[in-house]
């Protein structure tokens, strides 16, 4: 059976802003997910709290809208309890480098197959508009009554250090762009991180659909080239990260998008299934010890 892209729509009235850029980022992975025929049902979307956080209720496959700051953890024990499903974690600027800044971290060390995206706006938007770790030091949008006071965190330069193995940048305007990235993060085997460029007219007048619109370029077509192409040779792999790094600090009047830095290194699935004998096999499949005890699996982990 071949899938369209209405097959991952709802019927659930989208309740964002006019204008709001995701809407963007909602029409990119289902069509994302269309392009890569993944069935339905083999899909969940987890999300955190924030106007982001809506976006499962509007996927047409399984989906979680969790706790402020935890979608992460929770996307990765789902991962790991399924590994046979395509799993997208979603959710806010706040939401993701906030509040839950320490599993931001820990998620690029496990380096589970999951595929994270983060709606970057500077602000809180839902609850009206307060300043997050994206928006740089001086800038006052609408919604501040002061200018902001504290440095901005750089997604990519953290996700670099974090040992995230495929690191991007979307625009919530650029549809298409945006859908090709997200068909390359979910066939990573790895975290991949796409942190998207995401207007919020509401609150958000200074990084506006305009503001990005004349800045925006696309590294592919510059002859940037984000692989290493020997995951074994630390001198490429630094050299490469500097390369990314360099690019994460380009934001004046040039914006690159695209993705920074991919790398192929094992999972923790792959990690586990190296320790643990009965790893990837659902419960039900399990010798009957291991059903009534389960302790006999913790202990393999020791
Ligand atoms: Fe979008 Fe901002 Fe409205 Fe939230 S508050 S729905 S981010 S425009
Ligand atoms: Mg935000």
């Amino acid at each position: 059976m071949a899938y369209a892209v209405k097959d991952y729509k709802t019927e659930v009235w989208v309740d964002w802003c006019p204008g709001c850029g995701d809407f963007g980022i909602l029409n990119a992975i289902h069509q994302a997910l269309a392009a890569l025929q993944r069935p339905p049902h083999r899909v969940a979307v987890f999300s955190g709290i924030g106007c982001s956080g809506k976006t499962p209720h509007y996927i047409g496959t399984y989906g979680v809208h969790t706790l402020h700051g935890r979608v992460l953890p929770v996307a990765t024990g789902f991962k790991l309890a399924n590994p046979e499903m395509t799993v997208i974690a979603v959710g806010g600027d706040g939401d993701g480098y906030g509040i839950g800044a320490g599993y931001f971290l820990a998620a690029g060390r496990r380096n589970v197959d999951l595929t994270y995206i983060v709606f970057n706006n500077g602000v809180y938007g839902l609850t009206k508009g307060q300043a997050s770790p994206t928006l740089p030091k001086g800038v006052q949008t609408k919604s501040l009554p002061e200018p902001n006071l504290l440095e901005a965190l750089n997604p990519i330069a953290v996700a670099l250090g974090a040992g995230y193995t495929f690191i991007a940048r979307g625009y919530a305007y650029d549809v298409r762009h945006l859908r090709d990235l997200i068909v390359a993060a979910i066939q990573h085997r790895g975290t991949a991180l796409i942190d998207v460029l995401q207007p919020c007219p509401t609150y958000n007048n200074i990084h506006t659909r305009e503001y990005y619109n004349v800045r925006v370029y696309k590294l592919e077509e510059t002859g940037y080239d984000p692989v290493v192409h020997n995951p074994a040779d630390e001198k490429e792999i630094a050299e490469k990260k500097a390369q990314a790094l360099l690019k994460a600090y380009e934001n004046g009047d040039r914006i690159p998008i695209g993705i920074f830095y991919q790398v192929e290194r094992p999972t923790l699935e792959d990690e586990l299934a190296a320790r643990l004998p009965h790893w990837g096999k659902a419960l039900a499949d399990l010798e009957p010890i291991y059903q009534r005890d389960l302790t006999l699996l913790l202990d393999e982990l020791s």
